[in-house]
């Protein structure tokens, strides 16, 4: 049997043919041709009117909280189950990322730790659509109201999943979406952001675009384009808006067949569910997934170590996943934890995540078949 990565990253169509058309064009800066096309595609899967393409969803992140303005010793809630640049991105603003609970049916931020751990501090919440499956963004759109806070949500792994018929990347006040070659579309590292309230979208590009308004100068609404806010360099070139505008052609292909391993593998271990052996992703209701992880919960930690090893044992890789911020050395240095993290604890011991990529093709029934020897034993001969 063929050794079987966790993730390998897709060529699914046009890739190398558009990135020789960036190349032909003679731009390769951002914002030209393909980052338009990125930007018209993303429109349309996020149902977010105001995208911007960036380097990568860290830089999305980023650019988010800034927009939210946040001062030093404001507070931002958000998951310790997730990573780390979902509280960089608060820390590097001089922030403090407060860390609350998970649900343990949905592995997403608890809407009932959010309410609590509110305070006067609170600027955001940052919401983090696990494994693709969007949080409960209604309970927190509530929350967020109530409290004049702002809610973003980090998307990284949820492009074309939807919330009550509502696609991510519209369901907050701004979404950070990735497309590092971990993620379901790919362009290497790359990322993008939603902006989904009118009165933040232009100064968005302004951050995005070095603190300039340059976007503007090239639009011919100004005549020169000078300094007038704090920003960075956030966007892409135009290489690899080239291959990101070949695979988002293909989103809803990439999709489909993600969504069957997700399906395969949840027919193959629900009789183990059924008994009570592991636990797989169940769907939130009202939410449609992306297949963009399939996960088991197992006993405790010596049993995923053990599978881990079972599994590596026949070069099939499955690893774990987030360790908790709340106990990592910069976790403690820069932020803090409200309530307790009991569930949060307990699924980064006991979760492991099964290989899903685009190309996974018949090798998902090895990986089936591998897994049920550790449950089951080998397959006895049947004389
Ligand atoms: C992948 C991921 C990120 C970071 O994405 P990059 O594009 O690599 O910066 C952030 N948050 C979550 C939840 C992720 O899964």
């Amino acid at each position: 049997m063929k050794a079987i990565p966790f993730n390998k990253p897709s060529i699914v169509a046009n890739e190398v043919e558009y990135i020789e058309d960036a190349i032909k064009r003679g731009q390769l800066s951002g914002d030209g041709f393909h980052t338009n096309k990125c930007v018209d595609i993303l429109r349309t899967i996020t149902g977010s009117q105001h995208v911007l393409l960036t380097h990568s969803c860290t830089a999305a992140l980023e650019m988010a909280a800034i927009l939210c303005d946040l001062q030093i010793g404001d507070e931002v809630i958000m998951p310790s189950f997730t990573f780390v640049s979902t509280a960089n991105a608060v820390a590097l603003r001089g922030a403090v990322p407060v860390f609350v609970d998970i649900d343990p049916e949905t592995l997403n931020i608890d809407p009932k730790r959010v309410a609590e751990a509110i305070g006067p501090k609170t600027k955001a919440i940052f919401a983090v659509h696990y494994a693709g499956f969007p949080a409960d963004m209604d309970a927190l759109t509530e929350i967020a109201q109530n409290s004049g806070c702002l809610l973003i949500e980090d998307a990284a792994q949820a492009l074309g999943s939807a919330y009550k018929e509502r696609p991510a990347g519209s369901l907050g006040d701004m979404a950070a979406f990735s497309f590092h070659e971990t993620k379901n579309v790919i362009s290497g590292e790359g990322g993008s952001l939603t902006v989904n309230r009118a009165e933040l979208y232009e100064r968005a590009e302004i951050i995005r675009e070095k603190g300039t308004n340059r976007s503007k100068f090239f639009r011919g609404d100004v005549d020169k384009y000078t300094w007038i806010d704090i920003g960075s360099s956030f966007l892409p070139g135009e290489l690899v808006a080239a291959y990101l505008h070949a695979q988002l052609q293909l989103a809803d292909t990439i999709k489909k067949r993600r969504l069957e391993i997700f399906d395969r593998y949840t027919q193959a271990f629900s009789p183990l569910a059924e008994r009570g052996r592991v636990r797989p992703p169940r769907v939130p209701t009202n939410c449609k997934g992306n297949g963009h992880m399939f996960y088991l919960l197992l006993n405790d930690l010596d049993d995923r170590e053990a599978f881990i090893a079972h599994m590596r044992a026949q070069e099939i890789m499955c690893p774990f996943h987030y360790v908790p911020l709340h106990n990592a050395p910069a976790g403690q240095r820069y932020a803090r934890a409200a309530g307790p993290l009991d569930v949060t604890q307990r699924i980064s011991e006991t979760l492991v995540r099964l290989p899903m990529f685009f190309d996974l093709g018949s090798q998902v029934e090895d990986v089936i078949d591998v897994a049920m020897t550790y449950f089951e034993g080998p397959k006895r001969a049947i004389l």
